[in-house]
C-alpha cells in the first residue's frame, strides 16, 4: 500500500497530473485488496467513488492517469458523448446529439466552441455493418404505436434529407427514396389481426388502406390471391431507401460539424462508483421495479485499440452510447450489463441485454415476366417478403427462417438450399410468373435481434446511468434510426422535451427487461 502511496505522489508531482488522480489510484488499490473480504455494502461505503477497469495501469494509454506518452486520438482524448458504432444508429445518433447541443451552446458561432462527439467504428468500410446489408424498407404498417409513429418521424426527415443533410460544396444528398408501399397479406387467420393493426395505425396517422381479395386482384392482376382474406397496403410514408447512400450523406454532414470519426474497437471500460453529481454518494439508482440501489455506477471512460498503437487508449466521456448494431450485447457486458457485479447484488443489475446476432438472407432473383414497376413490399403470409429492384426486371426476396436453432449465425455464408427449398416455392405459389426467375445473387448480413420482444432498446440503464442504448431494432432498424436517434438525443441532451410529448419511447427502454414487460408487436417481418 505504501508503495502505491508513493508512487501516486511522486507521479502527482512530477506530471502536474489532472485530478483525482491521487485519489483514483488510492481508492482503486483499497478496493482491490478488500473486495474479497468485505460485503458489497460495505466496500461501497468506504470506496464511494473507488474507480474499476478492466486493465492494469501499464496495460492502457490513459492521459488522465498521468501517461505523458499517451497518444491522442481526440483532443485530450476527451469527448462529451462517445458513439460505439458508425452505422446508421450511431451516425443518426451523432446527427441529432449535435443538433440538440448546437441549441444549447454556441457552436453558431463557432464550431471550435463545440463539444467533441466522437463514433468509434471498427470498420469504416461498414462491409458487416446491418446497415450497409439491409433492405432498405421502410413502413408505417405496424401493430405497437410506438413503432409506427418512429417509422414515421424516420420517413419525415427520409422525405426532407435535403434539407437536413445538405452541406456546401457537396453534391445535393440523394438516399434513392422509393416511396412505394408495402402490402401485407392475411389468411382468414390474420385477417383480424391485420384489421386491429390497421385501426392502430389509422389513428397514429398512418395512410393506409384495406383491400378484400376481389380488389386485390383486380389493382395487382398478376398476383396468385387465393387463401388471400384481406390485403392492407400503405399509400404513404412507405417504401424503401438506400440506407448506405444516407450514411454516406451522414458522414459529409457530420465532418461539416465537426463531429470525430475514430477507426478502432471498443475493448472496455473504466468505471466509477457513485455518480458526479451525487458525490456524496446518497442513494442515487431508482430501479423500474421500485426498489432503489444504494449505489450507481458511471462509465468514465472507454477503452478503444486503434491500429499501430500499442495498448488501448482511454477516452472520458460524459456520456457513452451503446449503437454497435448486432454486438451489442458484448459491448454491454463490457460495461457490466448483465454480468456478475460485486458492489452491487440488485437483481436488477444482472438483467443481460438480449440483444444477439441472427443471420438473413438477401436473394437477387431476374425475372423478366414479373409485375416490375408494380410491384411494392409484398409480404405474403407465410413471412416471405418481395419487391422489385430498380426497373430491369429485378427482385430481392427473403424470409426468416422458421427455426433460428438451425442456422449457423458464426459467419454470413449463404444458404442456396434454403432458397430453393423455402424461398421459391412460396415465391412462385404467389406469383406465377417467378415460376421461371433465375437467381443472381445473394447476401446475408445480421439482424440484430432482441431476443426478448424483437423490438429495439432506447434509453439509458438504470444502474450504469450515464450508458444509454439504441439497439436491438431486429429487422427494422434502418426505417426507425433517424426517429429514434432523435428520441434519445433529446433525453440525453435536454431531458424529455418536445419529441417525447410526441413520441413516448418509455415501453422501449431498457427497464422493460427487468420488470419483464415485453412490447409486443404483432407485425414482424
Ligand atoms: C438482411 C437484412 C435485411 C434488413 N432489412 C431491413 C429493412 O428492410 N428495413 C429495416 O428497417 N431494417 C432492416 N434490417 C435491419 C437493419 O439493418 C438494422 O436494424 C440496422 O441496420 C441496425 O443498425 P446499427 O447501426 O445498429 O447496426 P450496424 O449497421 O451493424 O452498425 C453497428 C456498427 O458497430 C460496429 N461495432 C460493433 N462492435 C464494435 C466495437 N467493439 N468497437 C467499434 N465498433 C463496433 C460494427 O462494426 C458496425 O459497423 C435488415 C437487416 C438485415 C441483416
Amino acid at each position: 500500500m505504501s508503495l502505491i502511496k508513493t508512487v501516486a505522489r511522486v507521479c502527482q508531482m512530477t506530471c502536474g497530473y489532472r485530478h483525482n488522480f491521487y485519489r483514483d489510484v488510492l481508492l482503486a488499490s483499497s478496493y482491490n485488496f478488500t473486495r474479497s473480504s468485505l460485503s458489497p455494502n460495505t466496500i461501497w461505503k468506504r470506496n464511494h467513488s473507488a474507480i474499476i477497469s478492466p486493465f492494469e495501469f501499464d496495460e492502457v494509454h490513459d492521459i488522465h492517469d498521468g501517461d505523458r506518452d499517451a497518444p491522442l486520438i481526440l483532443p485530450n482524448n476527451e469527448a462529451e458523448f462517445v458513439i460505439i458504432g458508425g452505422g446508421l444508429m450511431g451516425l443518426s445518433l451523432a446527427f441529432h446529439l449535435w443538433r440538440n447541443l448546437e441549441e444549447l451552446t454556441p457552436i453558431k458561432a463557432s464550431k471550435h466552441l463545440a463539444p467533441v462527439i466522437a463514433v468509434v467504428e471498427r470498420d469504416p468500410s461498414l462491409s458487416k455493418a446491418s446497415s450497409s446489408l439491409s433492405c432498405g424498407g421502410i413502413r408505417q404498417q405496424f401493430s405497437h404505436p410506438c413503432n409506427i409513429k418512429l417509422s414515421m418521424k424516420s420517413t419525415e426527415y427520409l422525405k426532407n434529407i435535403k434539407l437536413h443533410l445538405a452541406t456546401a460544396g457537396q453534391d445535393i444528398p440523394d438516399v434513392q427514396y422509393n416511396p412505394q408501399g408495402y402490402l401485407f397479406l392475411a389468411t382468414q387467420n390474420g385477417a383480424d389481426q391485420l384489421m386491429t393493426n390497421y385501426t392502430t395505425q389509422i389513428e397514429n396517422g398512418a395512410k393506409v388502406m384495406l383491400m378484400s381479395q376481389n380488389k386485390l386482384k383486380e389493382v395487382f392482376p398478376w398476383m396468385n390471391v387465393d387463401g388471400i382474406e384481406l390485403a392492407c397496403y400503405g399509400l404513404e410514408n412507405e417504401g424503401w431507401y438506400d440506407p448506405w447512400a444516407l450514411m454516406e450523406a451522414l458522414k459529409i454532414k457530420l465532418k461539416s460539424f465537426g463531429v470525430r470519426f475514430v477507426t478502432g474497437e471498443v475493448v472496455g471500460f473504466k468505471k466509477k462508483y457513485a455518480s458526479e453529481q451525487n458525490p456524496a454518494g446518497r442513494v442515487i439508482a431508482s430501479m423500474p421495479d421500485g426498489s432503489r440501489t444504494e449505489i450507481a455506477e458511471s462509465v468514465q471512460g472507454t477503452y478503444i485499440k486503434v491500429q499501430d498503437i500499442d495498448k488501448p487508449v482511454l477516452v472520458k466521456s460524459r456520456g457513452v452510447c451503446n449503437c454497435a448494431g448486432a454486438s451489442s450485447k458484448t459491448i454491454a457486458e463490457m460495461v457490466g450489463v448483465g454480468v456478475e457485479n460485486p458492489s452491487c447484488d440488485h437483481p436488477s443489475v444482472k438483467a443481460p441485454l438480449p440483444v444477439e446476432p441472427r443471420k438473413r438472407y438477401v436473394y437477387t432473383v431476374h425475372c423478366p415476366d414479373g409485375p416490375i414497376f408494380d410491384c411494392p413490399m409484398v409480404v405474403d403470409p407465410s413471412g416471405l417478403y418481395i419487391r422489385r429492384e430498380g426497373f430491369g426486371g429485378h427482385y430481392i426476396c427473403g424470409m426468416s427462417p422458421e427455426d433460428d436453432n438451425s442456422v449457423d449465425h458464426s459467419n454470413l455464408d449463404v444458404d442456396y438450399d434454403f432458397f430453393h427449398e423455402e424461398v421459391w416455392p412460396r415465391l412462385a405459389h404467389r406469383i406465377p410468373a417467378m415460376e421461371k426467375l433465375k437467381l443472381k445473387s445473394a447476401w446475408a448480413g445480421y439482424y440484430d435481434y432482441n431476443t426478448f420482444d424483437q423490438n429495439g432498446v432506447i434509453g439509458k440503464h438504470p444502474y450504469y446511468w450515464n450508458f444509454s442504448f439504441l439497439t436491438g431494432f431486429s429487422g427494422h432498424g434502418v426505417q426507425m434510426a433517424m426517429g429514434a436517434a432523435a428520441c434519445l438525443a433529446e433525453k440525453l441532451v435536454t431531458g424529455p422535451g418536445e419529441l417525447s410529448k410526441e413520441i413516448d419511447v418509455t415501453p422501449l427502454g431498457f427497464e422493460r427487461f427487468i420488470i419483464n414487460r415485453p412490447v409486443v408487436e404483432a407485425n414482424i417481418v
